[in-house]
């Protein structure tokens, strides 16, 4: 919701550009999107929060944790069944960094009264920088310090290069192999960089070092649940290997923190908890997004995973200057980049970074599952001018 009110600032902004007058004016009301969010949120819990009387299922508003196998405590009262579906989420971690009180989490940034003037984040994975851009473009100055060599590190090498550029675009300050070594009560972080000590200046620091699966306050140890890496461990069932009785979706189960994968997983852990396990998860083909400014979205291999696969990978690329719906709207920054296997034209990984990259990669992820090959993608119809157009046109070429 951030990002997309500030996209639509950004958009504003640049309408000058494009013919429209009196943009220069404009002004981003942090506590105005803040309030809107926290109406949109407690409408959306509302509805959510009737939904399992409307089922008629009884539900108990209170923090669960196992007693025993079979038994977990809520409220003070015990309550036992034969089957469990673990959906606990997860929490942000507060790294052991000496200080760390001093910095905010995601969760509290998004409550904050006043938009931070300087932010700096730690840590460069999706979070830190989907919030990074977001603040940036609505005017913070933002540095984002990232321990190993580069941020984002499961993005296609092309891409993270056009993330980088944009970054700059957007003022963000990006540092690498950064050690952190403590944050201030004045907010300031001392690091360590190339052996040199570096500090940096903020009203706000933001935690952004991964949400471990929220299983242990549950205590599974009551009920022998094994874990991997804090997370339940689960076959692909969804069921955990150590009880089987018990299953786990979501983050609780740890590997792809992404909402649909929650929604995916929940139904089928149900079913195959109540029926007896019938139905596998399946994620061949997984489409994800980072909703960066401007975002990106990816499906399947990469070329630097291909190549490692020993496939004989080779790739489309094309700017998003080449397609018409980004030039009229001036939305140029980005690129649509296709790996594919040479001589059978099987698409291995298709990845986009610029406007609408999110809606884009859905087309290459149904392409893929349908086991269309490049060259079939690249002669179909499709709808002109548009930024889905690009996929099809990086795939004719
Ligand atoms: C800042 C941020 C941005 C994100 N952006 C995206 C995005 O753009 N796209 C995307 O797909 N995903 C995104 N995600 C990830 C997504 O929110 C999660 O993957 C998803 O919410 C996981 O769903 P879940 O049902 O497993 O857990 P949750 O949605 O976290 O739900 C878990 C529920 O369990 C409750 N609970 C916890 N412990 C107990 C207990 N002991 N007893 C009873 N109840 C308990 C919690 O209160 C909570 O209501 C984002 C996450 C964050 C933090």
């Amino acid at each position: 919701m951030l990002v997309s009110t500030v996209e639509l600032f950004l958009r504003a902004r640049r309408g000058g550009k494009l013919g429209i007058d009196g943009t220069d004016s404009l002004r981003f009301n942090w506590r105005a999107v803040i309030a809107r969010k926290d109406e949109i949120v407690a409408q959306w819990s509302k509805s959510k929060n009737n939904t399992p009387a409307q089922l008629g299922v009884p539900a108990l508003m209170g923090r669960g944790e196992f007693v025993g196998a079979h038994e977990i405590a809520v409220n003070g009262g015990n309550y036992s069944a034969d089957k469990f579906v673990i959906a606990t989420g997860s929490t942000p971690a507060r790294p052991p960094i000496p200080g760390a009180q001093f910095g905010i989490t995601s969760d509290e940034l998004i409550h904050l009264p006043e938009q931070p003037q300087q932010l700096v984040v730690i840590g460069g994975g999706f979070i830190g920088l989907e919030f990074g851009f977001a603040l940036a473009w609505a005017g913070t100055q933002v540095t984002i310090l990232q321990s190993g060599p580069e941020i984002a590190p499961a993005l296609d090498d092309e891409i993270r290069q056009v993330l980088i550029e944009a970054a700059k675009q957007a003022g963000i300050v990006i540092k690498t192999n950064v050690k952190v070594k403590t944050i201030g009560a004045d907010r300031k972080v001392e690091t360590e960089i190339a052996a040199r000590t570096e500090t940096f200046s903020a009203d706000q620091v933001l935690l952004a070092t991964g949400r471990p699966s929220n299983v242990a306050p549950l205590h599974p140890q009551a009920a022998a649940i094994e874990l991997d890496h804090g997370a339940v461990k689960v076959n692909d069932y969804l069921q955990s290997t150590s009880a089987p009785h018990i299953y786990a979706v979501g983050d609780a189960a740890g590997k792809r923190q992404h909402s649909p994968v929650a929604w995916y997983e929940g139904p089928i852990a149900a079913q195959n908890a109540l029926r007896g396990n019938s139905q596998k998860i399946d994620f061949s083909v997984f489409p994800s997004a980072i909703f960066t400014i401007p975002a990106i979205g990816q499906v399947g291999l990469t070329e630097k995973e291909a190549l490692a696969r020993g496939l004989k990978a080779k790739v489309s690329k094309l700017p998003y200057e080449y397609n018409p719906a980004a030039g009229v709207r001036d939305e140029t920054e980005g690129m649509v980049k296709v790996v594919y296997e040479e001589g059978s034209e099987k698409i291995l990984g298709v990845h986009v970074i610029g406007a609408h990259a999110e809606d884009i990669v859905q087309i290459a992820a149904m392409a893929i599952k349908g086991g269309l090959k490049k060259t079939e993608v690249g002669a179909m119809h499709y709808v002109f001018p548009t930024f889905g157009g690009a996929i099809f046109d990086t795939m004719a070429s």
